[in-house]
């Protein structure tokens, strides 16, 4: 991964207490405890000692417009008031997108943190900024899809670009494909969106094949990483080392926007690979390297997906943290015992015990060692470099 230097605390937690009003209601798997129990789990850590924590507000009318189309915000807003007057033209209302009191409302303040993290790092006031209520990162111009309404990951970036940014790159660990965001910047050629994901064929939104490239005016701008059902620490990280760096080394970022979803882990009940706590740990780390490495420190972390709510998301979101504001938690750390009650008390579930896993994987280098063209991952990875690398002057 090349050598780490300058790093610096220099960092903020965007984090305002009504985002846990974000709530599909009773059953929905984005249960909001998810985003409570890491507010508690850095706040156990004493992060909150280590980098500011700080809200900011909603995203108005005139950032929304950036990335939604008015009609689509017309009736977010409409079903905020009226939930059971939902329009599923629009996705909402729908199984996955149920409507409820306050929908804009909140969805609105949580693009709000991840426009502000990327407004204080575009202007130097931190290097970094996290959202981990944020990377909602399937809602599209003009429907809500996949539990997201509003894309703050895309409006993030459409703000760094309105600010006057050239060059963002966008680079998603969710297991699902980030197709809004993909969707958003599809023909603009100042982003630059890698998405490393479930393959589409087994995997919710069925978007994210290798041969999504990016439009006329942006050709490889749009990065697929589509990867077997089943890949576990090994697969994942050599994935991720075969396509990120080389990659943000030709595009030359101005800053980095990473999707941190939590549900490529092996627990997790929505989707089917099997990666670990301390892989995830190492890419967020890997993300916080690169983005000092090829974006001058620049770094908007945000969370996304993720479904096993008390064992994996708090966990992996609180490491996120910790490595932004440059005190990262060294993987076996125990959970602290505070944070164990509380999670029996709010969940009846058994906390874990320690920070990861216990598992001791490693990036291993893909141009070192060869590949394997008889592995499926191989050849996953080989279609994403065939697809791209020549538009960026890139040998597959
Ligand atoms: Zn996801």
């Amino acid at each position: 991964m090349g050598t780490v230097s300058a790093m610096t605390g220099r960092a903020k937690l965007m984090w305002d207490e009504q985002v846990t009003q974000y709530d599909f209601g009773p059953g929905h798997p984005m249960d909001p405890v998810r985003l409570t129990l890491t507010r508690s789990l850095v706040r156990a850590f004493g992060l909150d000692g280590a980098l500011p924590v700080v809200a900011a507000p909603a995203a108005g009318e005139s950032t929304l417009a950036l990335v939604h189309r008015p009609e689509y915000v017309a009736a977010v807003k409409q079903a905020s008031a009226e939930p059971r007057a939902a329009d599923v033209a629009f996705g909402i209302g729908t199984v996955d997108n149920p409507a409820f009191a306050g929908m804009h409302e909140v969805a609105s303040l949580i693009a709000g943190q991840s426009v502000g993290a990327a407004e204080a790092v575009w202007g130097g006031e931190v290097a970094h900024a996290v959202n981990f209520a944020g990377g909602l990162h399937h809602a599209m111009p003009s429907a809500a899809a996949g539990f997201c309404v509003y894309n703050d990951a895309a409006l993030a970036v459409a703000r760094l670009l309105e600010l006057g940014a050239e060059r963002v790159a966008y680079v998603d660990v969710d297991v699902h494909h980030g197709d809004g965001v993909q969707e958003v910047f599809w023909n603009d050629s100042r982003v630059l969106t890698i998405s490393v994901h479930e393959h589409p064929s087994t995997l919710f939104p069925q978007t994210g094949w290798p041969e999504e490239t990016g439009g006329p005016q942006a050709e490889g701008g749009a990065v697929n990483v589509a990867l077997p059902a089943g890949t576990g620490d090994a697969g994942w990280l050599r994935a991720f080392d075969a396509v990120v760096p080389e990659l943000l080394a030709a595009f030359r970022p101005q800053v980095l926007v990473s999707q941190h979803g939590a549900d490529t882990h092996f627990e997790d009940p929505l989707a089917h690979l099997a990666v670990s706590l301390d892989a995830q740990r190492l890419v967020a780390e890997a993300c916080h390297a690169l983005a000092h490495e090829h974006a001058q420190g620049r770094w908007v972390a945000l969370g996304g997906g993720g479904y096993a709510v008390t064992d994996v998301v708090p966990r992996i979101w609180t490491h996120l943290v910790a490595i932004a504001a440059g005190v990262p938690i060294p993987p076996r750390t125990p959970v602290p015992e505070d944070w164990r009650h509380e999670v029996y008390a709010k969940t009846r579930a058994t906390a874990p015990l320690r920070m990861t896993d216990g598992r001791e994987p490693g990036f291993s280098g893909f141009d070192d060692a060869g590949y394997d063209p008889a592995s499926r991952l191989d050849q996953a990875i080989l279609a994403t470099r065939r697809a791209v690398f020549p538009a960026h002057g890139l040998l597959p």
